[in-house]
């Protein structure tokens, strides 16, 4: 398989008056041409900033720290404005949670998608009108020539985010970023948005990279599947291996299948107990050792590496480590 995106020690950080809030702390992997993804994670696991930092959109106060993110083998940082302007759109696109936050709400429909096609495919006007026109057609909006007319505020939530998932395709980019592209929406609507992307997927062969904290969209739709923590990825592998058999405490703990710390039976413990490390200063070893059930005392000491758990499956955690295990999680 070709690899279409590759991420290496990623680290971006905030400069806060209160310090430096390191929001992505050294991530890794990488996504083939036309393979659908999933990120999934609690709110504030870095999820979000890491799409940012993948789209270059991390702004002063942030800024990314070390690491490289590579497009067919191509360094994005460092380059110029210019050209990340070219490669967002052309190449890698954002769909965001929020589409207000992308649509201009006094500019017509038609002229910010018409827009969006003239900068990217160099076309004249008309053409980029017809264009715009077969663009809603295909993400299943009916009367597109009325729609197109219309301002943001006169659409429903889901239609807003058909307009942005067109506009995203318009350039027919190889990688499509969707952060929490379905949260602001009901779940029907969710249902329809999430088919059409695997339907766009399907025709176009487009990479999706699926940022959500809904386990279910992930099992639904993704092949692979990477679980953040405290800015970092606590465990990857296929999907259905995964949730099937996690090895990850924290995996466990979103599956809703964690002993309770008192008990030894498993029992449902929704949410995780305890609250996520503070990434002003973010914990020396393990992210996840204030709320995990099995701490050991290296845990705290020691950030654990990842060991290989399996066909594409590797996981953060000390407990793979038999040497390490030390019974410090007396019961
Ligand atoms: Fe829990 Fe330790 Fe594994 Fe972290 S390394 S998840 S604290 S057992
Ligand atoms: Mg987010």
């Amino acid at each position: 398989m070709t690899k279409l995106l590759e991420i290496e020690n990623l680290k971006t950080s905030f400069f806060t008056e209160a310090g430096e809030v390191q929001a992505v702390r050294g991530v890794g992997f990488h996504l083939n041409k036309g393979e659908v993804c999933g990120i999934v994670g609690e709110s504030g696991s870095g999820k979000s900033v890491m799409a940012k930092s993948i789209m270059s959109l991390i702004h002063s106060p942030g800024k990314i720290k070390e690491g490289r993110i590579l497009l067919h083998g191509e360094n994005l940082i460092g380059k110029s404005d210019k050209e990340l302007r070219s490669i967002r759109g052309n190449e890698i696109a954002l769909i965001s949670q929020d589409p207000m936050s992308a649509l201009n709400p006094v500019v017509r429909i038609g002229k910010q998608l018409t827009e969006v096609i003239i900068r990217h495919r160099k076309v004249k006007k008309k053409e980029a009108d017809k264009i715009a026109v077969d663009l809603l057609r295909q993400v299943g909006i009916s009367s597109p020539e009325e729609r197109l007319r219309q301002y943001p505020h006169e659409l429903s939530g889901g239609m807003k985010q058909r307009i942005m998932i067109a506009m995203a395709i318009s350039c027919s980019p190889e990688l499509l970023i969707a952060d929490e592209p379905t949260t602001a929406l009901d779940v029907t609507i969710q249902a329809q948005i999430l088919d059409l992307m695997n339907e766009l997927k399907e025709k176009t062969d487009m990479a999706l990279l699926l940022i959500t904290h809904d386990l279910g969209v992930v099992a639904q739709n993704c092949e692979r599947v990477m679980v953040m923590y405290g800015g970092m990825i606590m465990e990857e592998g296929p999907v259905k291996d995964l949730f099937q058999n996690p090895k990850h405490p924290y995996t466990e703990g979103l599956l809703g299948s964690l002993p309770k710390q008192s008990e030894g039976v498993k029992e449902r413990l929704i949410p995780i107990q305890g609250s996520p490390p503070d990434l002003l200063n973010p914990p020396k070893g393990c992210p996840f050792a204030g709320r995990c059930p099995y701490t050991m005392s290296i845990c705290e000491k020691q950030m654990p590496p990842y060991f290989e758990v399996g066909i594409g499956r590797r996981t953060m955690c000390w407990l793979q480590d038999e040497s390490k295990k030390d019974g410090a999680n007396h019961e």
